[in-house]
C-alpha cells in the first residue's frame, strides 16, 4: 500500500496590515510550486488579475509555473469588502536540467499532419479537463506517491529528443515494470480517461480548486470518467503506451493549465 502522506513544508504565517484579513499557507512560493492556504471565510483573492476560488472555510490554492517571474501579486479583499490589499509574493527561481532522450521513433518526435490533428484535438480535451473549477477540497489533505519505482525523469527538464529541442518535461517519471499498480495520489474524481498520442492511456483526477493529477502511459485503466476515487485506491497500471522508450508512469500535477512540480508535494521517501 502506498498511503503515506506528504510531510508538508513548515507552515508560514503571513500577516497583513491590521485592516486586512490574515492568510496562512503551507508550501513555498517557487517556480513549479503550489501554496495551499486558508483565509478568513468570505475573503476574495485575485492572483495576477485572476479570481482565485476560496472555499467556504477559506481554503485556497495558488500555483506558480516553471517559468514564473520573481514576483506574484495577490490582491486580497477582506470579508465584507473594502479596498483590496496588494500582497507581493517572492517566487523562488530554480535551475532546470537538460535531459537527452534518444531512440524514439522519428514519427513520435516529429509527428505527421494526421498525427498533429489528433494531438491538437487531444490537447483541447486535456485542457478542458484541467480547466475544471470544482469545489472539492481533496487537495488540502496531502498527496502520496502514485507508484513505486526508479525516478527516471523530473519536472522542468529541458528535453532534447533524438537531438531535437522540445518542450520541457512537465511531470515526474517513475519507471517500473508494466503491470505495476498505480494509485490515486489523493482522493478526487476522474475528469478524463483516454488513449492519447503522446501520453498513451491516461487518467486525470480532479482534486478541487483547479488542482489535477495526470497519470500517463498506462497499460490498464481501472476507473471510468466521472468515478469518485479514494486516496491510495488502485486506478490503473504502469505501461509503455504513447511516446515512451520503456514502461513508466508519467505523473503530472497542475493548477488549471499550469503544470507544477509533483515531487514538491510528495514525501521524500516513496511509500
Ligand atoms: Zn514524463
Amino acid at each position: 500500500m502506498i498511503r503515506r502522506r506528504a510531510a508538508l513544508a513548515l507552515p508560514a504565517l503571513l500577516l497583513l496590515p491590521r485592516a486586512a484579513a490574515a492568510l496562512e499557507w503551507r508550501g513555498e512560493a517557487a517556480q513549479g510550486g503550489l501554496l495551499i492556504g486558508r483565509a478568513a471565510p468570505g475573503t476574495r483573492l485575485m492572483l495576477e488579475g485572476r479570481a482565485v476560488r476560496v472555499g467556504s472555510s477559506g481554503e485556497f490554492v495558488l500555483g506558480f509555473g516553471r517559468d514564473h517571474g520573481p514576483e506574484a501579486v495577490l490582491a486580497i479583499t477582506p470579508p465584507g469588502g473594502g479596498r483590496p490589499v496588494q500582497q507581493r509574493i517572492a517566487v523562488a527561481r530554480r535551475d532546470w536540467d537538460v535531459q537527452h532522450i534518444t531512440g524514439l521513433p522519428p514519427a513520435q518526435v516529429t509527428p505527421d499532419a494526421e498525427a498533429l490533428a489528433r494531438i491538437t484535438a487531444e490537447r483541447a480535451r486535456l485542457a478542458a479537463a484541467r480547466a475544471l473549477d470544482s469545489a472539492l477540497l481533496e487537495f488540502t489533505r496531502g498527496f502520496a506517491w502514485p507508484a513505486r519505482g526508479r525516478i527516471s525523469g523530473i519536472y522542468g527538464s529541458q528535453r532534447v529528443l533524438n537531438g531535437q529541442p522540445r518542450q520541457p518535461h512537465y511531470g515526474l517519471d517513475v519507471a517500473a515494470p508494466t503491470g505495476t499498480p498505480v494509485a490515486a495520489a489523493a482522493a478526487g474524481r476522474v475528469s478524463l480517461a483516454g488513449d492519447y498520442f503522446f501520453f498513451g492511456r491516461l487518467l486525470v483526477l480532479d482534486h478541487g480548486h483547479g488542482v489535477n493529477t495526470l497519470y500517463a502511459h498506462l497499460s490498464a485503466v481501472d476507473v471510468p470518467e466521472g468515478a469518485a476515487v479514494a486516496a491510495g485506491q488502485r486506478i490503473g497500471a504502469i505501461g509503455a503506451t504513447g511516446r515512451v522508450t520503456g514502461p513508466h508512469l508519467h505523473f503530472g500535477l497542475s493548477w488549471y493549465q499550469t503544470w507544477l512540480d509533483p515531487q514538491r508535494l510528495l514525501p521524500v521517501v516513496q511509500g
